[in-house]
């Protein structure tokens, strides 16, 4: 698979990895947006949000609470922290592995743009 993230995943590709199992992989994104730019991403390739199936369920919550212990982490989780998840162009997808981006440590704008 061709796959940049996939890569990372399986070590190809060095990245800052801050938290990795069985299922999941998290890493520092390589261009930071906010003082905390995390990326959390299943092992399993799946290309975009549109793909996701009720067999993804689990695996996507798991996402979510991976973020969310590592905003505790960061100690961000008590100011506030924004997740984000692009799916196709429209949206700035630019890597077709889903991710999700946890952004914190600075004020964040709304609408986001
Ligand atoms: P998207 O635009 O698809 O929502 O997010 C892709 C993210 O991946 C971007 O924030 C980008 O900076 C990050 N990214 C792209 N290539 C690499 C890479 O090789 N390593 C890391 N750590 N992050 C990357
Ligand atoms: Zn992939």
């Amino acid at each position: 698979m061709d796959c940049l993230f996939c890569k990372i995943a399986a070590k190809e590709i060095p990245a800052k990895i801050v938290h990795e199992d069985e299922e999941l992989v998290a890493f520092e994104d390589i261009s930071p947006q906010a003082p905390v730019h995390i990326l959390v991403i299943p092992r399993q390739h799946i290309s975009r949000l549109n793909d996701l199936q009720p067999e993804h369920d689990e695996l996507v919550g798991k996402i979510i609470r991976l973020a969310k212990k590592l905003a505790k982490e960061r100690d961000i989780d008590q100011a506030g922290y924004r997740v984000v998840m692009n799916c196709n162009e429209q949206a700035g997808q630019s890597v077709f592995h889903i991710h999700l981006h946890l952004l914190g440590g600075r004020a964040m704008q709304w609408p986001p743009g």
